[in-house]
């Protein structure tokens, strides 16, 4: 059995948080387009250097990059048993591309969950998110401290690092692009009858749990 999920929400509404317990638990790849852009950034790869521009002003990167990028990563063996989208489809576009490489591959999706919250409270938690250096664990400055001060819970690495876009000028443009794009792809789920939805407004552990409850509806 497999399992094909997309998970879907604003900047800062907890994917990336959410997904390292989800992977974990089916044993799927973590396929995040903005992980992908930032390796690419950090390694200086052509495509890393184009993204980068767009990235920097909160704007997407153009769709045929994009969508070219997940082609090849869903096509990968590891995908075999599923996989976890996060951060791509983001406009209607990318969304009927995914369609027409799913189905080629065989490998469609099987739910969509949307953890919903109030852009207010994505400020707030952008401005505060910071990463480790060596694993990619993500924490924030209120709501998710490493348990011992300055070390990674994951790989006990103490190198952190803030993301650039997570810059208050950045993330405004950021929100602005995604929040107008967010509603028309709810609306395609949602007709194709693939969309859950979470409440993202609560503490990590909360959203969690509510998630496996949709998951583990999906398995019977
Ligand atoms: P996304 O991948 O959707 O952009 P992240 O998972 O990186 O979001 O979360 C954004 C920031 O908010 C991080 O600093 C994370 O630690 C924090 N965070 C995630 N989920 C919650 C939550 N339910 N409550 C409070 N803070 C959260
Ligand atoms: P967030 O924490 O904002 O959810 P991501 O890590 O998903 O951020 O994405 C960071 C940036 O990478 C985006 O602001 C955008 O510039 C670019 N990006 C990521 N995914 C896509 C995509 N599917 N299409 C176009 N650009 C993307
Ligand atoms: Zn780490």
């Amino acid at each position: 059995m497999s399992v094909n999920l997309l998970l879907m929400g604003l900047p800062g509404a907890g994917k990336g948080t959410q997904a390292a317990n989800i992977v974990d638990k089916y044993d799927i790849p973590h396929i995040s387009t903005g992980d992908i852009f930032r390796a690419a950034i950090s390694n200086k790869t052509p495509m890393g250097i184009e993204a980068k521009k767009y990235i920097d002003n909160g704007d997407l990167v153009p769709d045929d990059v994009t969508c070219g990028i997940v082609e090849d990563r869903l096509n990968q063996a590891d995908t075999k048993n599923g996989y976890l989208l996060d951060g791509f489809p983001r406009n209607i576009n990318q969304a009927n591309s995914l369609e027409v490489i799913t189905n080629k591959l065989d490998k469609n999706l099987d739910a969509v969950i949307e953890i919903n919250v109030d852009p207010k409270v994505l400020v707030e938690r952008l401005s505060g998110r910071f990463i480790c250096k060596n694993c990619g664990a993500t924490y924030h400055k209120l709501y998710k401290k490493p348990k011992v001060d300055g070390t990674c819970d994951v790989c006990g690495g103490h190198e952190f690092y803030q993301r650039s876009d997570d810059e208050p000028e950045t993330v405004k443009n950021r929100l602005d692009v995604n929040i107008e794009l967010n509603a028309p792809l709810i609306d395609f789920y949602k007709e194709r009858n693939l969309l859950f939805t979470v409440n993202g407004d609560q503490d990590i552990a909360a959203v969690t749990k509510d998630i496996d409850k949709i998951l583990s509806n999906l398995d019977s």
